[in-house]
Parts: C-alpha cells; structure tokens; sequence
C-alpha cells in the first residue's frame, strides 16, 4: 500500500517519541460530555485519539466529561459506549470526570493556598462588566484582595451548600491586563445544586470545563490531548493550571473540526431536533449521529475512511456530504448483494406466457464479488415494473417500455409493450405486453439488440415492503450561518414513505442492519423495526450522487 504523509498530530507524537518525551508512552484520550449522542464530529475525534494509540502502540482513555450535572445523562453515557464500539474501537479504561470531583476540590485549595484563587461575590453580569475588552484591561472587583484565609473559610461553606445558585463562584487570580480573556479570572467553579447523575447529591460545586479538563488528563497522565481549534486559546490557562499544581504535564493539541454541508453538528441543535419533533429521535436515519447513520445503513469502515480522507487540519473547512455518500457507495458496491425491488409498482401481464407457469431463473447475488453466488428468481405471467419504466408516447431516447418498444426483463427475457388498460382518471393499471422465448437471459437466440434493461418481481412471489426514501435534512449548505435560525432551513421533504413496494422473496428473510443494492434504485438497509411480516427498508444512498448542484 502506498505510503502516507504524516499528519501534523502524528509527526508531534513521533518526535516526542524520538525524544523520549514521557519515556515514548503515548495516552490519548476521548472526552464526551454525555448530554447527547455522538455526532459524525465525534467520530473524527475518536478515529485520531484511538487511531494514534493503535499506530504508537499507546492507549485510549474514555473519560465522560461529566461535570455539568443539570444536561448529562446515563442513556447517553449508554450510547456512547456502543457507538465508539461499533465504530471498531476499545479503550484502556472508563473514566469519569466526575471521580475526580474530590481531587479537584484539592487542587482547588491548594490555588487558594498559593493566593492565585478566590472566591467572588459579583454576578455574572458584573464579572463579564469588570473583565474589560481585549484591547483595555479588565478592573479588580473587592473580592480579589480578600485574604487566603478568608477564601479557604468561604470556599469551604461553598461545598457545605451555604450559598444558593449564583451567589458564589471560584475565579483563579490570572492576569486582568491579558491581551487572552480566558487569563483574566476565569472561573473554576459554580454553584449548582442539582443532582448529578453519578455523584447524587453529594456536590453542589461543580469545576468548570477549564478546570476540570487539563487536571483530568494531569490526573491520568495523557500525553496528547486533542481537542478542537477553538480551544486554541484556553490552552495557556490549561498549562498555567498544570504548571501552578506542579503537576503531571499533559499537552493540549488543536485541530479543525469536521463539518459536513447540508446538516447541522452540535449536540444542543441536534437535540432541539429531537425533542421538537423535526426527526423521529436521536437514530432517525436522516440525523448526523452514529446510530442515526447506523440505522441508515452506513457502516463503521464507511465512517472511518470518510474520517481518513478528510485528515487532521490546522484550518476549519466544510466537507461535502456527498463525500460521505462516496465512501459508503463504494463499500456497497463491493459487498452488497444485488436483488431487485419495484419501488412504484404498476402491473404487467405477459399475454403469450402461460397461465400458471412458473419459471426458476437464477441471478448473481453480486457481479463484484465472485464469492458471493447466486439466488432463485421466480418468473410468471404477471409481473410489477416500475411506473417510470413505461411511456405511453415514448420521446426518441426512451429506451425502455412502451407500445411497440422493447425491453429487457434482467435475468429474464426480452419483452414488447402491447397495450395498456386504465382507470376513470386515466392512470395505466394494467401493461400488456409479449416475450420472446427465445431471448431468455443466459440462453439467447433471439439476434435481437435491446438498448434497455429493467427490474422486476413476480407479482404472485413478491413481498410487500416499506420503503424509506431520505433527502438532505437542510435545504442551505451551512444551516448554521448566523442569518436565520437553523431550523428555518429544515427540508420539508428530507423523507418519502412507500408503503407498497414489492421486493424480491428472498428479502423476506432479511434481518435489520442487512444491506442490499436495488437494482437501479439504490443501496438499502432493513431498518431495526423490520420484521418478516412487515418489512421496511431504508434507502442509505442512491447509486450515483444526483445532486442538483
Ligand atoms: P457539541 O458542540 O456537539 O456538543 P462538544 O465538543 O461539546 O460538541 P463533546 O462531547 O465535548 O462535544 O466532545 C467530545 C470530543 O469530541 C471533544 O474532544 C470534541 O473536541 C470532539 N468533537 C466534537 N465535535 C467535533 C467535530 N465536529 N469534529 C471533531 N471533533 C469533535
Ligand atoms: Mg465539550
Ligand atoms: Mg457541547
């Protein structure tokens, strides 16, 4: 296989191992917060955290960022697990913020101890007045010169819950003159009494991310944590932390997030979809997130090279969603057995077949895969083709059916449109049509040439089916510009629901999660609801990108 450039994150990994930084050990680590389900976004994160361990023989921590007790939730703690498996990786250990809260609490005192903390009285509003602007330094409040005695007193009645929400923070004593904003007194920790979905009660001080992160990783002694750009300016409050705790020197790393056009990628979005009711839940197959695509039928190599060939950037971009498309139609196409479904059915009787005559035909499961055999078709005198598939008054390109035109049945034979019927309002129920015995697939003597090849199933032999059809979620590229609200950009025909396809018998079998290609329709999943007596499918991708651009 051809050799690939480093990345700019590997070439960083590999020098401090070639320096015996940290004795080569290589640690990384993924932090969920758990307030929701993981997002494609995520699973950039997570190909580079644990695809670095896995090529420098390190280890991945999973550590839940759980300190934020009113969001967070154990169903996603749940989720995330499952998709970070499914997506193919494991990590060295299970962790939790939040078992660190005592620690924290420590280190915490021990800043106070070394007059670089305190503990304020001023409101949200007038600690944001107090800060200043980048360009004129921010104003000391009182509570900055109070004494390291009278702050270890007043953060200890902070934990005992002798303050209500709000009335107390703990600020680290920065610099008020920095031209960086997160270096003028940020603050470490907030009252919050609510119940935490791990510590109870117990607490109702929570660190914020600022505090808790970088000591997290100190704590587990992570030698590259990677986060995303905007966390480019937190990183000298993150070494100024580490360095004034004395302790273990983890280092930050930033790299660009991946967007995707057409869809939206924060948890809060994502969730406002949800409870809103825009989509069916958190694995709605049209949503971004791990067990949305799951259920559309992606699958986790699809992801991890959509992951791969987007790379590990300095500068935020936007990914073209048909990307994404392109990595799962590739894999589909080599391992997607083909079968065939008639997503808009409209009858066709072929009058010279014999009535009640059954005919087994055999077809390749997949033309890209010799390993993958064949199937039994059945064929009779009735048949359903798609609607489109027929013109009444064929234009000169028309390939396919039609009164006088010819056409080829796949895996079958060459037929002729003859006549059709219709109901009061004009629509064609009915196609009648001929074969040519001699054309059968396999075996043809006919000497005739048709331009044309359409799908099929016997009518008496078909399986009703559901058919999900989906379309981009957003009808703008970047629902996220600041011009409206994301959800003005919703696309009100994202899905089409077919409730009488019919597909080829041998789907009746299909389990939820198989995939299949459609001949000329597409490549499907049998969604998770599917069962034998009521199949649903739903369309992953279309065979080509048929994007209007
Ligand atoms: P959101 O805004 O969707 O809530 P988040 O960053 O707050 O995202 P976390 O649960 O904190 O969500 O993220 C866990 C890890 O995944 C973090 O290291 C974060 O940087 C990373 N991550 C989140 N979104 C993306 C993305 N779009 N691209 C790459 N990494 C991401
Ligand atoms: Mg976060
Ligand atoms: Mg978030």
């Amino acid at each position: 296989s051809e050799e690939k450039s480093l990345n700019f994150i590997e070439q960083i990994v590999e020098d401090d191992i070639a320096n015996g930084v940290n004795g080569g050990r290589v640690l990384t680590r993924f932090p969920p917060e758990p307030n929701g389900y993981l997002h494609i976004g995520h699973a950039k994160s997570i190909v580079l955290n644990f695809g670095l361990a896995q090529k420098y023989n390190g280890k991945t921590n999973l550590r839940f960022d759980d300190t934020n007790p009113v969001t967070e939730d154990t169903e996603y703690v749940e989720s995330i697990k499952n998709d970070i498996r499914w997506l193919g990786f494991e990590w060295a250990n299970e962790l939790y913020a939040s078992d660190y809260f005592e620690e924290l609490y420590q280190f915490a005192v021990k800043l106070i101890e070394k007059g670089l903390a305190y503990v304020e009285d001023a409101t949200a509003e007038e600690i944001a007045a107090a800060k200043g602007t980048p360009t004129t330094p921010g104003t000391p409040t009182p509570a900055r010169s109070r004494s390291v005695e009278e702050n270890l007193d007043l953060f200890a009645r902070m934990r005992k819950g002798e303050f209500k929400d709000g009335e107390k923070t703990l600020r680290a004593k920065g610099d008020l003159a920095s031209p960086n904003m997160h270096m003028r007194d940020p603050l470490m920790y907030r009252i919050k009494h609510a119940h935490h979905h791990r510590t109870g009660d117990a607490w109702c001080i929570y660190p914020m991310y600022d505090f808790a992160h970088g000591q997290s990783d100190s704590i587990e002694k992570i030698t590259h944590s990677i986060c995303t750009l905007e966390f480019i300016p937190h990183r000298p409050l993150y070494d100024w932390f580490i360095k004034e705790l004395e302790i273990f020197p983890s280092h930050q790393y930033e790299f660009a997030r991946l967007n995707i056009n057409y869809t939206v990628m924060s948890k809060r979005k994502l969730k406002l979809l949800v409870e809103e009711g825009f989509v069916s839940g958190w694995d709605d197959p049209r949503m971004p997130t791990i067990s949305g695509l799951r259920r559309r039928g992606y699958t986790p190599a699809s992801i991890r090279e959509l992951c791969e060939r987007v790379g590990v950037q300095k500068r935020d971009h936007m990914i073209e969603l048909s990307l994404l498309e392109f990595c799962i139609r590739e894999e589909l196409n080599k391992t997607a057995n083909r079968v065939m479904a008639v997503l808009d059915p409209v009858k066709l009787v072929i009058t010279n077949y014999p009535e009640g005559q059954v005919e087994e035909l055999t077809a390749d499961n997949n033309p890209e895969d010799e390993n993958a055999g064949s199937r039994t078709l059945h064929f009779s005198k009735t048949l359903y083709i798609e609607r489109e598939d027929f013109m009444e008054n064929p234009t000169k390109k028309y390939f396919r059916l039609g009164p006088g035109l010819m056409v080829r049945l796949k895996n079958a034979y060459i037929i002729k449109g003859e006549s059709v019927e219709k109901d009061e309002n004009g629509n064609i129920t009915t196609i009648y049509a001929t074969y040519l015995p001699e054309s059968k697939s396999g075996g043809d003597s006919s000497g005739i040439n048709v331009k044309g090849t359409i799908h099929w199933v016997s009518a008496a032999h078909a399986a009703k089916a559901e058919i999900r059809l989906y379309d981009r979620l957003f009808t703008s590229e970047n629902p996220n510009g600041e011009e409206a609200d994301f959800r003005t950009f919703i696309n009100p025909n994202s899905l089409q629901v077919i409730n009488e396809a019919y597909v080829e018998p041998s789907l009746s079998v299909a389990k939820p999660g198989d995939r299949f290609q459609f001949l000329r329709k597409g490549y499907f999943a049998v969604d998770q609801d599917s069962t034998s007596e009521k199949l649903i499918f739903n369309r992953t991708v279309t065979l080509k990108d048929t994007w209007a651009k």
